[in-house]
């Protein structure tokens, strides 16, 4: 939704703090303000950093991808870029899961199954994990999303089918950028009786690996100390601004 700059409400108390982000509150109760820290962390915590524009450009790569998946037909919470390293979006109430796509293997379906990082999926795998800090955010099924009362059979199903549209919408886009998308995190809320993709799209919740080297241009060169994170980060955002 395009709004001029004038009608972006200005940050009211703050609503919560993550790792990543903070979330204001403005003066309008459908609508919250969302500040992208430089900082980063990895391994539930363990690893913790700041990677310099890192805000900036996630807020940036962010929007644009949700612009993207927007004109896919997929309902997102983002209302306008509210400055710098901030978003306008509308106000979800989180489900507790973090949905996960793979088009190639790679992290923890490697270690889990003990199959070879880069061997590219027949199709999508798409797992569910329980956002629950204290509990390292376990992988779950169907049924325990059911047992958890965490959602409905069919918001189950919608949030499934929305999570593979993204990667129907995304892996082309961003392959014509010279990207592959090979696995990526997402996060729902509900807003009313709907249901949005809510959260970030960004390098800080996808691997992007570069088409020609296979270089990681992504969080794995935080998470593994291969150095050039900004300069991978700004790479990508570099991408998706150049061909629009
Ligand atoms: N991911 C994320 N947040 C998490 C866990 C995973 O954004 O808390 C993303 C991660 O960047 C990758 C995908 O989800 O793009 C799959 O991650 P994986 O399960 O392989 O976990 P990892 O081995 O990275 O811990």
């Amino acid at each position: 939704m395009a709004l001029p700059q004038a009608q972006i409400p200005p940050r009211g108390e703050r609503l919560y703090e993550g790792k990543a982000k903070v979330v204001y509150a403005t003066a309008d109760p459908g609508l919250v303000r969302i500040y992208f820290k430089d900082d980063a962390t990895a391994f539930d915590g363990r690893k913790r950093g700041t990677i310099g524009e890192k805000g900036r450009l996630n807020a940036r790569i962010a929007a644009h991808l949700f612009r993207v998946v927007e004109a896919g037909g997929v309902p997102t919470h983002l209302v306008a870029v509210a400055g710098e390293q901030e978003l306008l979006a509308r106000r979800v109430a989180i489900i507790p899961l973090e949905v996960v796509v793979r088009n190639v293997v790679a992290g923890s379906l490697a270690r889990r199954l003990g199959l070879a990082p880069g061997q590219v999926l027949e199709e999508p795998v798409l797992e569910l994990y329980y956002k629950r800090d204290d509990l390292g955010d376990p992988l779950i099924n169907r049924a325990h999303v059911r047992l958890l009362g965490i959602a409905t059979a069919e918001e189950l199903d919608r949030i499934e089918a929305l999570a593979l549209a993204v990667n129907r919408i995304l892996r082309p886009y961003l392959a014509e950028r010279d990207l592959i998308l090979v696995d990526f995190k997402l996060e729902f809320g509900r807003s009313g009786d709907d249901i949005l993709l809510a959260d970030e799209i960004s390098p800080d919740t996808c691997r992007l690996w570069d088409r020609s080297t296979g270089e990681p241009l992504d969080k794995d060169r935080f998470r593994h100390d291969l150095g050039g994170v900004a300069d991978a980060y700004a790479e990508v955002w570099r991408r998706l601004e150049a061909r629009g």
